[in-house]
């Protein structure tokens, strides 16, 4: 089974650059410095998902050429990763098919409270304006999404808690604190591992890049990505001082894993 994932964005929730933001990230014209808050699509020959909605989806998609989609993977309802949902709708548009989006059981009620417009009957009239969207609750089963199967992860996000997904040998664990002890198991022999690092500095709901380094260690997989990014990282110059097999996301990335 070959996998390819495209970061659509690695940056964290402000995205890079920061509005009014002057420092020397977000002014540079490097282009790996510029973040769309986090997603990926994962494509197999025959099956995309979607990690995270992103406020950024429109661009991200454009800019991807991603315009089907097999299902929504979400690993937790923080705006930076839910509040582009109503942009599904330009892939609902075109399967004319019902989009399933599977999230923790908390998430799935918080979404169709705070999407009410979604899945309230009475605003179907508005028909493929809306995204149509089918909410599936994941809890530590495999999923199977054509031939993919997602196995996900039980991760800490500061006091509360994010989702991580598996499929084959990749693992997307963003916005996270914490791996429990529990979940471990599940990333053994990992090809690829994508994890929260959003700066040097400590963070009270996100790994720093030290602790993102002891969790790659720990872990073993034979190349680790840093994703969602906050502006205090010039890609260029941190990317020289990272451990061996150990990389930074940008946006646009692709990485292939068997
Ligand atoms: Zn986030
Ligand atoms: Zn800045
Ligand atoms: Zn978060």
């Amino acid at each position: 089974m070959g996998l390819s994932f495209t970061f659509l964005g690695s940056g964290t929730s402000y995205g890079v650059p920061m509005i009014g933001c002057r420092c020397a990230v977000c002014q540079s014209t490097d282009p790996r410095d510029r973040r769309l808050r986090s997603s990926g699509a994962l494509r197999s020959g025959t099956t995309t998902l979607l990690f995270d909605i992103s406020p950024d989806l429109r661009e991200q998609a454009l800019r991807a050429n991603l315009d089907r989609l097999d299902a929504v993977f979400l690993t937790h309802t923080h705006a930076d990763h839910l509040h582009g949902i109503d942009d599904l709708r330009g892939f609902t548009r075109l399967s004319r098919e019902m989009l399933p989006l599977y999230a923790q059981k908390d998430d799935v009620d918080f979404v169709r409270q705070h999407f009410n417009y979604i899945f309230d009957d009475n605003h179907f009239y508005l028909g493929w304006g809306i995204p149509r969207l089918d909410l599936r609750v994941v809890d530590t089963a495999a999923v199977q999404v054509g031939d993919l199967s997602v196995q996900p992860v039980p991760l800490r996000h500061g006091r509360g808690s994010a989702m991580g997904y598996r499929v084959g040998g990749l693992a997307y664990l963003t916005d996270c604190s914490e791996i429990p002890k529990t979940s471990y198991p599940l990333l053994q022999d990992l090809e690829v591992l994508i994890i929260d690092g959003l700066r040097w500095r400590e963070h009270p709901t996100h790994f720093s890049f030290e602790q993102a380094f002891a969790e790659a260690r720990k872990i073993g997989a034979a190349r680790t990505y840093l994703t969602h990014l906050a502006h205090d990282i010039a890609h260029a110059a941190t990317e020289k001082l990272l451990p061996k097999h150990i990389y930074l996301a940008y946006d646009g990335l692709v990485v292939n894993c068997s």
